[in-house]
Protein backbone atom coordinates (compact mmCIF):
# COMPACT_ATOMS: atom_id res chain seq x y z
CA UNK A 1 0.00 0.00 0.00
CA UNK A 2 1.23 3.02 -0.83
CA UNK A 3 1.67 5.78 2.35
CA UNK A 4 0.77 9.29 1.74
CA UNK A 5 3.78 11.91 2.67
CA UNK A 6 2.42 13.34 5.42
CA UNK A 7 4.28 16.33 7.61
CA UNK A 8 6.04 14.91 10.64
CA UNK A 9 5.33 17.89 12.76
CA UNK A 10 0.97 17.05 11.55
CA UNK A 11 1.29 13.46 12.73
CA UNK A 12 -1.77 12.94 15.22
CA UNK A 13 -3.00 16.54 14.91
CA UNK A 14 -6.93 16.93 14.24
CA UNK A 15 -8.41 19.93 12.25
CA UNK A 16 -9.11 22.79 14.61
CA UNK A 17 -12.68 23.69 15.46
CA UNK A 18 -15.38 24.38 18.59
CA UNK A 19 -17.88 21.75 18.06
CA UNK A 20 -20.78 22.59 15.66
CA UNK A 21 -23.86 21.36 17.17
CA UNK A 22 -27.26 21.87 16.81
CA UNK A 23 -28.68 22.53 20.25
CA UNK A 24 -31.30 25.87 21.21
CA UNK A 25 -28.97 28.18 22.80
CA UNK A 26 -25.34 28.28 21.30
CA UNK A 27 -22.92 30.81 23.75
CA UNK A 28 -19.72 28.93 22.37
CA UNK A 29 -18.06 30.99 19.59
CA UNK A 30 -18.21 34.56 20.44
CA UNK A 31 -20.74 35.24 17.82
CA UNK A 32 -23.09 38.10 17.89
CA UNK A 33 -26.12 36.46 18.94
CA UNK A 34 -28.49 38.77 16.54
CA UNK A 35 -29.21 37.86 12.67
CA UNK A 36 -28.79 41.27 10.51
CA UNK A 37 -31.54 43.13 9.81
CA UNK A 38 -33.66 43.69 6.99
CA UNK A 39 -32.20 46.62 5.39
CA UNK A 40 -28.61 44.94 6.25
CA UNK A 41 -29.31 41.77 3.87
CA UNK A 42 -30.78 44.01 0.95
CA UNK A 43 -28.04 46.65 0.57
CA UNK A 44 -25.35 42.96 0.62
CA UNK A 45 -27.81 41.64 -1.71
CA UNK A 46 -27.79 44.91 -4.24
CA UNK A 47 -23.71 45.49 -3.72
CA UNK A 48 -23.24 41.80 -4.41
CA UNK A 49 -25.74 41.39 -7.50
CA UNK A 50 -23.77 44.50 -9.12
CA UNK A 51 -20.71 42.64 -8.56
CA UNK A 52 -22.22 39.67 -10.15
CA UNK A 53 -22.46 41.03 -12.93
CA UNK A 54 -18.80 41.32 -13.83
CA UNK A 55 -17.73 38.13 -12.35
CA UNK A 56 -15.97 36.62 -15.75
CA UNK A 57 -13.68 39.19 -14.54
CA UNK A 58 -11.22 38.85 -11.71
CA UNK A 59 -11.84 40.93 -8.85
CA UNK A 60 -9.86 43.85 -7.69
CA UNK A 61 -6.82 42.13 -6.44
CA UNK A 62 -6.19 45.63 -3.93
CA UNK A 63 -9.83 46.08 -3.01
CA UNK A 64 -9.40 49.72 -3.11
CA UNK A 65 -12.58 50.53 -2.68
CA UNK A 66 -13.24 48.47 0.07
CA UNK A 67 -10.34 49.46 2.02
CA UNK A 68 -11.63 52.57 1.64
CA UNK A 69 -14.74 51.90 3.71
CA UNK A 70 -12.76 50.27 6.35
CA UNK A 71 -11.05 53.05 6.99
CA UNK A 72 -14.21 55.49 6.92
CA UNK A 73 -15.62 52.74 9.22
CA UNK A 74 -12.45 52.56 11.47
CA UNK A 75 -12.43 56.46 12.07
CA UNK A 76 -16.24 56.51 13.22
CA UNK A 77 -15.78 54.02 15.50
CA UNK A 78 -12.22 55.24 17.03
CA UNK A 79 -11.75 57.87 15.79
CA UNK A 80 -8.10 57.46 14.42
CA UNK A 81 -7.57 58.47 10.72
CA UNK A 82 -6.11 56.26 8.02
CA UNK A 83 -4.86 56.13 4.59
CA UNK A 84 -6.62 52.88 2.71
CA UNK A 85 -3.07 51.95 1.83
CA UNK A 86 -2.06 51.42 6.23
CA UNK A 87 -5.45 48.55 5.41
CA UNK A 88 -5.27 45.24 4.23
CA UNK A 89 -8.22 42.52 4.19
CA UNK A 90 -8.73 38.82 3.89
CA UNK A 91 -11.31 36.06 4.72
CA UNK A 92 -11.06 36.79 8.17
CA UNK A 93 -8.28 37.89 10.76
CA UNK A 94 -7.18 34.54 11.00
CA UNK A 95 -5.79 34.44 7.23
CA UNK A 96 -4.63 38.20 8.22
CA UNK A 97 -2.47 36.82 10.59
CA UNK A 98 -1.52 33.83 8.84
CA UNK A 99 -0.20 35.82 5.61
CA UNK A 100 1.81 38.49 8.68
CA UNK A 101 3.36 34.90 9.54
CA UNK A 102 3.99 34.17 5.98
CA UNK A 103 5.36 37.50 5.28
CA UNK A 104 7.39 37.87 8.61
CA UNK A 105 7.98 34.62 10.07
CA UNK A 106 9.39 31.34 8.26
CA UNK A 107 12.60 28.65 9.37
CA UNK A 108 14.72 29.83 11.40
CA UNK A 109 12.46 32.97 12.75
CA UNK A 110 10.00 33.10 15.88
CA UNK A 111 6.56 34.23 17.01
CA UNK A 112 5.65 34.82 20.28
CA UNK A 113 2.46 34.96 22.53
CA UNK A 114 1.48 35.08 25.91
CA UNK A 115 -1.13 32.49 27.07
CA UNK A 116 -3.68 31.96 28.18
CA UNK A 117 -4.05 32.80 24.94
CA UNK A 118 -6.14 32.24 21.24
CA UNK A 119 -5.54 28.42 20.20
CA UNK A 120 -4.67 29.42 17.02
CA UNK A 121 -1.79 31.44 16.85
CA UNK A 122 0.63 28.02 17.45
CA UNK A 123 -0.89 26.56 14.25
CA UNK A 124 -0.23 30.01 11.96
CA UNK A 125 3.33 29.34 13.27
CA UNK A 126 2.89 25.56 12.25
CA UNK A 127 1.96 25.89 9.03
CA UNK A 128 4.85 28.83 8.38
CA UNK A 129 7.26 26.71 9.29
CA UNK A 130 7.72 29.53 12.20
CA UNK A 131 9.29 29.09 15.74
CA UNK A 132 6.40 29.37 18.16
CA UNK A 133 6.91 30.76 21.77
CA UNK A 134 4.84 31.23 24.67
CA UNK A 135 5.80 33.13 27.75
CA UNK A 136 3.14 33.01 30.09
CA UNK A 137 0.70 36.00 31.33
CA UNK A 138 0.11 37.06 35.50
CA UNK A 139 -2.83 35.19 37.32
CA UNK A 140 -5.14 37.94 36.54
CA UNK A 141 -4.37 37.45 32.94
CA UNK A 142 -2.76 40.69 32.32
CA UNK A 143 0.94 41.08 30.46
CA UNK A 144 4.07 39.93 32.50
CA UNK A 145 6.49 42.34 31.64
CA UNK A 146 9.17 39.73 33.11
CA UNK A 147 8.36 37.08 30.83
CA UNK A 148 7.59 39.27 28.17
CA UNK A 149 11.77 40.88 28.79
CA UNK A 150 13.04 36.73 28.85
CA UNK A 151 11.13 36.03 25.94
CA UNK A 152 12.24 39.23 23.83
CA UNK A 153 15.72 38.77 24.48
CA UNK A 154 16.03 35.34 24.45
CA UNK A 155 13.68 34.82 21.25
CA UNK A 156 14.32 38.02 19.20
CA UNK A 157 11.00 37.13 17.76
CA UNK A 158 9.96 38.31 14.53
CA UNK A 159 6.22 38.71 15.90
CA UNK A 160 4.74 39.05 18.91
CA UNK A 161 0.67 38.06 19.19
CA UNK A 162 -1.23 39.99 21.63
CA UNK A 163 -4.54 39.00 22.00
CA UNK A 164 -6.87 42.50 23.70
CA UNK A 165 -9.31 41.71 24.56
CA UNK A 166 -8.15 38.79 24.88
CA UNK A 167 -9.40 35.37 23.97
CA UNK A 168 -10.16 33.28 26.18
CA UNK A 169 -10.03 35.52 29.10
CA UNK A 170 -11.60 38.57 27.85
CA UNK A 171 -9.28 40.98 29.75
CA UNK A 172 -7.93 44.08 27.59
CA UNK A 173 -3.84 45.38 27.47
CA UNK A 174 -3.85 49.31 28.71
CA UNK A 175 -2.20 51.90 26.45
CA UNK A 176 0.54 52.20 29.31
CA UNK A 177 0.87 48.17 28.83
CA UNK A 178 1.09 48.53 25.27
CA UNK A 179 3.14 51.48 24.85
CA UNK A 180 5.67 49.80 27.23
CA UNK A 181 5.73 46.70 25.06
CA UNK A 182 6.27 48.65 21.61
CA UNK A 183 8.90 50.70 22.87
CA UNK A 184 10.56 46.96 24.52
CA UNK A 185 10.14 45.91 20.82
CA UNK A 186 11.57 48.54 18.87
CA UNK A 187 14.97 46.15 18.23
CA UNK A 188 14.69 43.46 19.87
CA UNK A 189 13.28 41.39 16.66
CA UNK A 190 15.86 38.93 14.23
CA UNK A 191 19.13 40.54 13.45
CA UNK A 192 18.93 42.89 10.49
CA UNK A 193 22.88 41.29 8.81
CA UNK A 194 20.08 38.08 8.07
CA UNK A 195 17.64 40.45 6.44
CA UNK A 196 16.51 40.85 3.31
CA UNK A 197 13.30 42.66 3.88
CA UNK A 198 12.29 45.57 2.30
CA UNK A 199 14.05 49.18 1.87
CA UNK A 200 10.62 50.64 2.63
CA UNK A 201 10.26 49.20 5.99
CA UNK A 202 13.82 49.80 7.15
CA UNK A 203 13.01 53.70 6.08
CA UNK A 204 9.79 53.56 7.96
CA UNK A 205 11.52 52.55 11.35
CA UNK A 206 13.22 55.17 12.71
CA UNK A 207 15.62 52.80 14.80
CA UNK A 208 18.90 52.69 14.13
CA UNK A 209 20.02 49.24 15.30
CA UNK A 210 21.51 45.78 14.73
CA UNK A 211 18.15 44.16 15.06
CA UNK A 212 15.00 44.20 13.31
CA UNK A 213 11.79 45.42 16.02
CA UNK A 214 9.20 42.81 16.90
CA UNK A 215 6.54 43.24 15.05
CA UNK A 216 3.61 43.65 17.43
CA UNK A 217 0.12 42.13 16.44
CA UNK A 218 -2.46 43.48 18.54
CA UNK A 219 -5.48 41.37 17.90
CA UNK A 220 -8.51 43.28 18.33
CA UNK A 221 -11.16 41.00 17.55
CA UNK A 222 -13.19 41.93 20.31
CA UNK A 223 -12.27 45.46 20.05
CA UNK A 224 -15.79 47.11 19.31
CA UNK A 225 -17.17 45.69 23.02
CA UNK A 226 -14.34 47.31 24.95
CA UNK A 227 -15.56 49.17 28.03
CA UNK A 228 -15.59 53.09 28.32
CA UNK A 229 -12.49 54.52 28.74
CA UNK A 230 -10.32 51.92 27.19
CA UNK A 231 -8.81 53.01 24.05
CA UNK A 232 -8.58 50.58 20.85
CA UNK A 233 -4.51 50.90 19.69
CA UNK A 234 -5.40 52.13 16.25
CA UNK A 235 -4.79 55.05 18.44
CA UNK A 236 -0.79 54.09 18.69
CA UNK A 237 -0.23 53.50 14.75
CA UNK A 238 1.30 56.85 14.02
CA UNK A 239 3.87 56.42 16.75
CA UNK A 240 5.12 52.57 16.26
CA UNK A 241 5.83 51.72 12.72
CA UNK A 242 5.82 47.86 13.91
CA UNK A 243 2.61 48.07 15.00
CA UNK A 244 -0.21 45.83 13.40
CA UNK A 245 -3.81 46.29 14.91
CA UNK A 246 -5.83 43.21 13.27
CA UNK A 247 -9.94 43.28 13.58
CA UNK A 248 -12.79 41.39 12.22
CA UNK A 249 -16.46 41.80 11.17
CA UNK A 250 -16.88 38.62 12.48
CA UNK A 251 -17.69 39.41 16.33
CA UNK A 252 -19.13 43.11 16.85
CA UNK A 253 -20.14 43.47 13.68
CA UNK A 254 -22.70 40.39 13.34
CA UNK A 255 -21.09 38.77 10.10
CA UNK A 256 -19.22 35.94 10.85
CA UNK A 257 -20.51 34.10 8.06
CA UNK A 258 -18.93 37.07 5.43
CA UNK A 259 -15.28 36.10 6.00
CA UNK A 260 -14.12 39.30 6.79
CA UNK A 261 -10.82 40.10 8.78
CA UNK A 262 -8.39 43.29 8.21
CA UNK A 263 -5.54 44.98 9.65
CA UNK A 264 -4.27 48.36 10.29
CA UNK A 265 -0.56 48.87 10.05
CA UNK A 266 2.15 51.39 8.58
CA UNK A 267 2.51 50.99 4.55
CA UNK A 268 5.72 49.24 4.72
CA UNK A 269 4.30 46.42 6.78
CA UNK A 270 1.53 46.10 4.41
CA UNK A 271 3.49 46.43 1.03
CA UNK A 272 5.39 43.19 2.59
CA UNK A 273 2.32 41.35 3.29
CA UNK A 274 1.26 42.18 -0.50
CA UNK A 275 4.29 39.98 -1.28
CA UNK A 276 2.69 36.78 0.13
CA UNK A 277 -1.10 36.73 -0.65
CA UNK A 278 -2.62 34.55 -3.06
CA UNK A 279 -3.68 36.19 -6.46
CA UNK A 280 -6.94 37.75 -5.69
CA UNK A 281 -7.42 36.36 -2.13
CA UNK A 282 -10.51 38.35 -2.21
CA UNK A 283 -13.33 36.92 -4.03
CA UNK A 284 -15.42 40.06 -6.04
CA UNK A 285 -18.50 39.06 -3.57
CA UNK A 286 -17.05 39.16 -0.51
CA UNK A 287 -16.05 42.41 -1.10
CA UNK A 288 -18.60 43.08 -2.59
CA UNK A 289 -21.34 41.80 0.21
CA UNK A 290 -18.51 43.49 2.96
CA UNK A 291 -19.32 47.05 1.33
CA UNK A 292 -22.66 46.58 1.72
CA UNK A 293 -22.62 45.36 4.75
CA UNK A 294 -20.95 48.54 5.54
CA UNK A 295 -23.09 50.91 4.52
CA UNK A 296 -24.91 49.91 6.99
CA UNK A 297 -22.51 50.13 9.94
CA UNK A 298 -24.87 51.62 12.62
CA UNK A 299 -27.58 49.21 12.12
CA UNK A 300 -25.30 46.47 12.50
CA UNK A 301 -23.14 47.73 15.17
CA UNK A 302 -26.32 48.96 17.21
CA UNK A 303 -26.45 45.44 19.26
CA UNK A 304 -23.00 46.05 20.78
CA UNK A 305 -24.09 48.83 23.52
CA UNK A 306 -26.78 45.98 24.20
CA UNK A 307 -24.18 43.23 24.55
CA UNK A 308 -22.04 45.34 26.68
CA UNK A 309 -25.07 45.44 29.46
CA UNK A 310 -26.32 41.69 29.03
CA UNK A 311 -22.16 41.49 29.47
CA UNK A 312 -22.08 43.66 32.61
CA UNK A 313 -25.38 42.24 34.05
CA UNK A 314 -23.97 38.17 33.39
CA UNK A 315 -20.63 39.27 34.98
CA UNK A 316 -22.93 40.35 38.05
CA UNK A 317 -24.88 37.20 38.15
CA UNK A 318 -22.21 34.94 37.93
CA UNK A 319 -20.07 36.76 40.51
CA UNK A 320 -23.54 36.68 42.33
CA UNK A 321 -23.18 32.81 42.26
CA UNK A 322 -19.68 32.62 44.09
CA UNK A 323 -17.73 32.53 40.60
CA UNK A 324 -14.92 33.85 39.69
CA UNK A 325 -14.67 36.11 37.16
CA UNK A 326 -12.46 37.85 34.92
CA UNK A 327 -13.26 41.50 34.07
CA UNK A 328 -14.61 41.52 30.66
CA UNK A 329 -14.11 43.78 27.24
CA UNK A 330 -15.58 41.16 25.40
CA UNK A 331 -18.73 39.86 23.89
CA UNK A 332 -17.64 36.92 26.12
CA UNK A 333 -16.57 36.12 30.04
CA UNK A 334 -14.33 33.60 31.20
CA UNK A 335 -15.63 32.25 34.90
CA UNK A 336 -14.46 29.20 37.03
CA UNK A 337 -13.35 27.56 38.79
CA UNK A 338 -14.72 24.22 38.78
CA UNK A 339 -12.83 20.78 39.88
CA UNK A 340 -14.68 19.10 37.38
CA UNK A 341 -15.38 21.98 34.16
CA UNK A 342 -16.33 18.65 31.72
CA UNK A 343 -19.23 17.87 33.96
CA UNK A 344 -20.17 21.43 34.07
CA UNK A 345 -19.71 21.78 30.28
CA UNK A 346 -22.07 18.50 29.81
CA UNK A 347 -24.69 19.06 31.97
CA UNK A 348 -25.11 22.55 30.48
CA UNK A 349 -25.58 20.92 26.93
CA UNK A 350 -27.69 18.13 28.53
CA UNK A 351 -29.91 21.49 29.08
CA UNK A 352 -29.61 22.43 25.65
CA UNK A 353 -26.32 25.18 26.28
CA UNK A 354 -23.69 25.02 24.36
CA UNK A 355 -20.70 27.16 25.67
CA UNK A 356 -16.95 26.59 25.66
CA UNK A 357 -14.76 24.08 27.23
CA UNK A 358 -10.84 26.24 26.50
CA UNK A 359 -8.05 27.99 28.53
CA UNK A 360 -6.75 26.87 31.74
CA UNK A 361 -8.37 24.21 33.89
CA UNK A 362 -11.26 24.74 35.94
CA UNK A 363 -12.62 27.90 33.62
CA UNK A 364 -15.10 27.74 31.34
CA UNK A 365 -16.66 30.73 28.90
CA UNK A 366 -20.00 31.83 27.83
CA UNK A 367 -20.27 34.00 25.32
CA UNK A 368 -23.01 36.29 25.49
CA UNK A 369 -26.59 35.51 23.48
CA UNK A 370 -29.65 37.26 23.74
CA UNK A 371 -31.42 38.17 26.85
CA UNK A 372 -33.57 35.30 26.43
CA UNK A 373 -30.48 33.05 25.56
CA UNK A 374 -28.77 34.09 29.02
CA UNK A 375 -31.40 33.77 31.11
CA UNK A 376 -31.48 30.26 29.83
CA UNK A 377 -27.62 29.70 30.71
CA UNK A 378 -27.63 31.31 34.40
CA UNK A 379 -30.51 29.54 35.25
CA UNK A 380 -29.61 25.89 34.22
CA UNK A 381 -25.67 26.99 36.00
CA UNK A 382 -27.19 28.14 38.72
CA UNK A 383 -29.19 24.61 39.16
CA UNK A 384 -26.23 22.29 38.44
CA UNK A 385 -24.35 24.40 40.50
CA UNK A 386 -26.64 24.05 43.59
CA UNK A 387 -27.22 20.47 43.11
CA UNK A 388 -23.30 19.50 42.40
CA UNK A 389 -22.74 21.88 45.40
CA UNK A 390 -19.32 20.37 46.44
CA UNK A 391 -17.91 19.77 42.92
CA UNK A 392 -17.28 24.06 42.97
CA UNK A 393 -14.05 24.60 43.35
CA UNK A 394 -13.87 27.50 46.06
CA UNK A 395 -10.23 29.45 45.77
CA UNK A 396 -7.78 27.60 45.06
CA UNK A 397 -7.70 24.25 42.95
C1 LIG B 1 -12.76 35.13 16.69
C2 LIG B 1 -11.35 35.59 16.75
C3 LIG B 1 -10.71 36.08 15.62
C4 LIG B 1 -11.47 36.29 14.35
O1 LIG B 1 -11.39 35.34 13.44
P1 LIG B 1 -11.97 35.57 11.97
O2 LIG B 1 -11.05 34.77 11.15
O3 LIG B 1 -11.86 37.04 11.65
O4 LIG B 1 -13.38 35.11 12.00
C5 LIG B 1 -9.41 36.51 15.73
N1 LIG B 1 -8.76 36.49 16.91
C6 LIG B 1 -9.35 36.05 18.03
C7 LIG B 1 -8.61 36.11 19.30
C8 LIG B 1 -10.66 35.58 17.97
O5 LIG B 1 -11.23 35.12 19.08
Amino acid sequence: MAQLPVRADLLGESPYGAPQLDVPVRLNVNENPYAPDLDVVQSIARYVEQAAQQLNRYPDRDFVQLRRDLAEYLAAESDVRLAPEQIWAANGSNEVMLQLLQAFGGPGRTVASFTPTYSMYPEYARDTFTAYVAGERNADFSLNFDQIRRVLDTEHPAIVLIASPNNPTGTAVSHGELRELLHLTASSGPQLSHMHASETLHDALPYDTQRASTIVVVDEAYGEFRRDGVPSALALLDDFPHLVVSRTMSKAFGAAGLRLGYMAASRGIIEQVMLVRLPYHLSALTQAAARGALAHRDSLMSQVAQIRVERDRLAGELTGLGLEVAPSDANFIFFGKFSDRHDIWEKLLQRGILIREVGPDGWLRVSIGTPQENLAFVTALREIISATGGERATGEK
